[in-house]
């Protein structure tokens, strides 16, 4: 099926506003007051998706932090959703297993902050199952990049 990628974000700024909140981090939407973006895909799930990132990066992220979620032009047919934080970043050697089940970091804001480690596993699983990518970078100490790949619905004006 087809939705708004765009009002979707917003949905789930919505839903984590208090928790960002508590933690003084801002959640920034660089599409917020532009046009729709239909793209194809099961809503719920991609919903779960924006979630999982988006509360990754309220418990990673330092006091006082910044979340910044774009959706970019890539091609004709796909666009790019990214996740951008200032948090506590993950160091290059365990970069390459965030993704796996039950992984958590030694050592990083996992220690104090709950969680059981499914969240990026289910991302992944999730972003698969539609046939799109999902890139992570990341520096320690300065932040994380999570973003995947949407395709996008005949729908679209431009
Ligand atoms: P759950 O999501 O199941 O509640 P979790 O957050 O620990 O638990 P994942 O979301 O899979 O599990 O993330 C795995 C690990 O990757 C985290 O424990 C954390 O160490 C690290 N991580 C994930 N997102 C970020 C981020 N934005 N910044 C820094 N570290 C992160
Ligand atoms: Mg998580």
């Amino acid at each position: 099926s087809e939705f708004d990628i765009v009002e979707l974000i917003q949905n789930v700024f919505d839903l984590l506003e208090m928790k960002a909140d508590k933690k003084k981090i801002t959640l920034a939407f660089e599409n917020y007051h532009i046009q729709p973006i239909f793209v194809k895909g099961d809503k719920d799930k991609m919903q779960q998706v924006v979630e999982n990132l988006l509360v990754n990066s309220i418990k990673y992220g330092k006091e006082g932090g910044l979340t910044e979620v774009s959706v970019i032009n890539l091609t004709k047919k796909k666009v790019l959703v990214r996740v951008t934080d200032n948090g506590e970043g993950i160091e290059k050697q365990n970069l390459p297993r965030v993704f796996e089940r039950f992984y958590r970091v030694d050592k990083s804001g996992s220690r104090t902050e709950g969680g059981s480690g499914l969240g990026l596993a289910i991302v992944k699983h999730i972003i698969e199952a539609h046939k799109e990518k999902i890139y992570v970078e990341s520096e320690f100490g300065i932040g994380s990049e999570f973003s995947f790949t949407m395709t996008k619905a005949k729908l679209n004006i431009s």
